[in-house]
């Protein structure tokens, strides 16, 4: 017996997180037919489960590899198109998203982690991103809350902090304003061609496409095998720390430890955010994602040891969600040449650049061309990649 169809669109979009709803957003404004699928609620992923932080500065570490910058240098372009996207955005979306953007800084404790800073802050000039290095006298003159080990780092202007919870529901609403429709609770099973069209088979029946969009964030990877795409997309648990309210607000800054993993903000309510990407643990049998407790305490350990007012405050919750990268660290933006019809929508730090990512990604389904060239993310460049 065939199910109902559950309906049909010009384009549906796989994945209710804040690039699936970022891109939503972009296309239904321009007047596409927009749908988005998701087997759970809007947010419910790594999107509403992340940091917060919003990135310009290269992410950078001793253990990446030696080229490492050179590899991911376009993204340096990305993220300041980002910027001034996440500058624009409460008044663009018309609410309050959390953000805040009082600069941000990398603290090095060691002259190896200090010539790591140099490096990045040369590429980064190099790209018009005027981040500058600091002594430990220059950065405690920015940042007096800083504790004895950190000998010096890097500020920039412009990164920041914003709301998880917030973001991507503000999406999903201005997405909807335009048009956009949401089928939440719709696990998609497969995806096949129908002639011209996609038929995606969901736990609520088919759902017919013209286009389909990946925006699948950590199972971007498990949607492109449906169609015979190798994506190269790996998931992977992180997690995240907050802590009481603190009575001062001591830091504006998102502040990152560039050696130890540490990512720092402080909210407007006085509670400390404290990530860095430490690994969680994952209930693959239930789906369920866990902090570690030896994380929770070396996280703890690095944040009391840079900005010691952290370790006056209890912490009060932690959490653990699926983040993950691809295999080259860039992207993934933009049609299949393999399979037409078949585009992706992915971004490692894709809170910082999901936005950015939904806008590009609908300039050049809309008109062909984006306002960044969009070459070094396409998906086919993963085509001959072994698996
Ligand atoms: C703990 C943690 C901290 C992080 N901190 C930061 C940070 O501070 N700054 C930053 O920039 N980035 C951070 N990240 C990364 C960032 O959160 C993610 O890159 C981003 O949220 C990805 O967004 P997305 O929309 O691609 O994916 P998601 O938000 O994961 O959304 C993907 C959606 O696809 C849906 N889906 C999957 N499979 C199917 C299916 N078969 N059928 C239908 N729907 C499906 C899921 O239900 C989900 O809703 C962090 C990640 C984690 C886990």
């Amino acid at each position: 017996m065939t199910s109902a169809s559950l309906g049909s669109a010009d384009v549906a979009i796989i994945g209710a997180g804040l690039v699936g709803c970022a891109t939503a957003y972009h296309l239904a404004k321009g007047g596409v037919d927009v749908a988005v699928i998701d087997r759970g609620a809007i947010n419910r992923e790594a999107s509403g489960a992340n940091a917060g932080s919003l990135h310009l500065q290269i992410y950078v570490h001793p253990h990446f590899p030696d080229d490492w910058i050179d590899r991911i240098r376009p993204t340096i372009d990305l993220m300041r198109e980002g910027q001034k996207s996440w500058a624009s955005m409460e008044q663009r979306l018309g609410t309050d998203c959390g953000v805040r953007l009082g600069g941000g800084l990398w603290v090095a404790e060691t002259q190896d982690e200090m010539r790591l800073i140099d490096k990045k802050v040369r590429a980064e000039n190099a790209h018009g991103v005027m981040s500058s290095t600091y002594d430990r006298a220059g950065m405690l003159s920015l940042a007096p809350y800083l504790g004895e080990h950190v000998v010096g780092g890097s500020f920039l202007a412009g990164e920041g902090f914003a709301n998880p919870l917030l973001v991507t529901p503000a999406h999903a609403a201005a997405a909807r304003r335009h048009g956009a429709r949401f089928f939440t609770d719709t696990g998609v099973t497969a995806v096949s061609r129908d002639g011209a069209a996609f038929v995606i088979e969901t736990a609520r029946g088919p759902f017919r496409a013209g286009q389909v969009v990946v925006a699948a964030g950590a199972w971007t990877a498990v949607i492109g095998r449906m169609v015979g795409l190798e994506l190269h997309v790996e998931g992977s648990i992180a997690q995240v720390g907050v802590t009481e309210a603190r009575p001062n607000i001591m830091l504006d800054h998102l502040l990152q430890h560039v050696g130890k993993g540490l990512t720092l903000k402080q909210s407007r309510q006085g509670t400390y955010i404290i990530g860095g990407g430490w690994p969680g643990r994952y209930d693959r049998s239930r789906d369920k994602k866990h902090p570690a407790l030896e994380s929770i305490i070396g996280n703890a350990w690095v944040s009391a040891r840079t900005v010691p007012d952290t370790a006056k405050a209890q912490l009060v919750r932690t959490w653990g969600g699926m983040g993950g990268g691809s295999v080259d660290g860039l992207p993934i933006i933009g049609p299949s040449r393999a399979v037409p019809g078949f585009h992706v929508a992915y971004a490692p730090l894709g809170f910082t650049m999901g936005p950015i990512v939904g806008q590009l990604f609908s300039e050049r389904f809309l008109t062909g061309e984006a306002s960044l060239p969009l070459e070094p993310y396409s998906p086919d460049r993963l085509l001959d990649r072994a698996a």
